[in-house]
C-alpha cells in the first residue's frame, strides 16, 4: 500500500550541512595539488608487504594488535590508549558519536577541515564554527569561549588544514586550564610530522584530551585508510560501541607496519617535503603575495582570486579553491613547485 509520500525520507536536517568535496582528478594529465597527498610513489618495501597480505579472505582481528602495539611504543603508550580507525577523519566521526548526542553541542575552528561540519550529523549534535584568528590560525579563546553547557566537545586543528599555521604548546596549555574536564578536546593532527616550528603543540594525551594521526599524508597510504587515536584507554572502549564492526583491513595493516619498518625512508622524504614547501613560501613572498605561516604540505593563499583555481586547471593542475575564503595549494612534486610560482606569479603577482 502506498503512503502519502512514497520516496525515502532523507532525515531533513542532513540538507544543512554541505557533503565532503573531493579533489577531482584533472582532466589532462598535470599535478594533483588538491588534496594534501604525498606526491611520492610508495616505497618498495611497502609495496611488497602490501602485495604478500593475500590471507584477505579472512576478516582483519577485531583490534589490529601487532599495529596498536607498535604505535602505543613509539608514543610512551599502553596499547589500550591506542585506537584504530579506516583513516582518522573515521575516527572524528567515532569520536562525536559517542559524546554528543540531540540536544548536545560541539565546537571545532572555520575554516578548517571540510569533515567537521558533518560529524555531528548521524547523532543529531550540532556543530558550532569558530573563526580563525588575523594569523589563519586556531583561536583557542575564542574556541573556549564557544563552549556552553551543551558542549561535549572541542576540537583544534594543528597545523590547521587548509591556513596552516601551528597552535603554540603554551597557548595549548592555557587552553587545557580553561576546557571543563567533561569537554572532549580532540587534538588533529594530521601533519604533525611536516611541523617544523619548535613552538608548536605536541599533543600528551589523557584525561580530556585525545590525539589524532593518520598514515594518509607524511607516510603516504592514503589510499590504504589507517588512522589513529591516543587517549584514555576507557573513552576509546566507549568510541568501540559506535564504531563500525571490521573496517580495518589486511593490506592496510600489511602497509602500515611495512612503513614503521622503513621510517628513516620515510623522514627523508618529509624533510624534502618540507624544502619544496619553504622555497615555495619564500618565492610567493617574494612576489608580494600573502602567505600565513605553512606548517603542513600545503600552502594557504587567502588573497586568491576564484581565476587562480581556473588558471591551474588549463594546465592540468588541481588546486583546491574554498569561495571567498582562499586557494589551498599542496606541496607535490619539485617540478609542481615551479609550476606553482610561474601561475601565481601571472595571476596575483
Ligand atoms: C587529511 C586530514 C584528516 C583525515 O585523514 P585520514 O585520511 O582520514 O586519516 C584528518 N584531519 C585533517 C585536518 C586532515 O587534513
Amino acid at each position: 500500500m502506498k503512503e502519502m509520500s512514497d520516496t525515502v525520507r532523507i532525515r531533513p536536517h542532513l540538507a544543512a550541512v554541505p557533503a565532503y568535496q573531493q579533489g577531482n582528478a584533472p582532466e589532462r594529465v598535470g599535478f594533483k595539488l588538491s588534496s594534501n597527498e604525498n606526491p611520492f610513489d610508495p616505497l618498495p618495501e611497502v609495496v611488497q608487504a602490501v602485495q604478500g597480505a593475500t590471507d584477505f579472505n579472512r576478516y582483519v582481528p577485531q583490534n589490529l594488535v601487532k599495529l596498536q602495539q607498535r604505535i602505543a611504543e613509539r608514543h610512551g603508550l599502553e596499547a589500550d590508549q591506542v585506537h584504530l580507525g579506516p583513516g582518522s577523519v573515521t575516527i572524528l566521526y567515532q569520536l562525536i558519536q559517542t559524546v554528543a548526542g540531540e540536544g548536545d553541542n560541539y565546537v571545532f575552528p572555520w575554516p578548517s577541515f571540510e569533515a567537521y561540519p558533518a560529524l555531528g550529523l548521524a547523532s543529531g549534535a550540532r556543530g558550532v564554527q569558530v573563526p580563525l584568528n588575523d594569523d589563519f590560525a586556531n583561536d583557542l579563546d575564542a574556541l573556549a569561549e564557544a563552549i556552553d553547557e551543551r558542549t561535549r566537545a572541542v576540537i583544534v586543528c594543528s597545523p590547521n588544514n587548509p591556513t596552516g599555521p601551528v597552535v603554540a604548546q603554551s597557548d595549548f596549555d592555557a587552553f587545557m586550564r580553561r576546557v571543563p574536564e567533561n569537554v572532549l578536546v580532540i587534538l588533529d593532527e594530521a601533519y604533525a610530522e611536516f611541523v617544523t616550528n619548535p613552538d608548536a603543540v605536541h599533543g600528551t594525551p589523557g584525561g580530556n584530551l585525545v590525539v589524532l594521526r593518520t598514515f594518509s599524508k607524511a607516510y603516504g597510504l592514503a589510499g590504504l585508510r589507517v588512522g589513529y587515536g591516543i587517549g584514555d584507554a576507557e573513552l576509546w572502549q566507549g568510541v568501540s560501541r559506535v564504531a563500525i564492526p571490521l573496517s580495518m583491513s589486511t593490506p592496510a595493516e600489511a602497509a602500515a607496519l611495512a612503513t614503521l619498518d622503513v621510517e628513516e625512508q620515510i623522514f627523508e622524504r618529509i624533510t624534502e617535503l618540507n624544502r619544496r614547501r619553504d622555497r615555495l613560501v619564500a618565492e610567493l613572498r617574494a612576489l608580494g603575495v600573502r602567505v600565513p605561516e605553512a606548517q603542513g604540505n600545503f600552502v594557504w593563499l587567502p588573497d586568491a582570486p576564484d581565476s587562480l583555481a581556473r588558471a591551474f586547471a588549463e594546465r592540468g593542475t588541481l588546486v583546491r579553491p574554498f569561495a571567498g575564503l582562499g586557494t589551498r595549494i599542496s606541496v607535490g612534486e619539485e617540478e609542481s613547485v615551479d609550476e606553482v610560482i610561474e601561475v601565481v606569479r601571472g595571476e596575483m603577482a
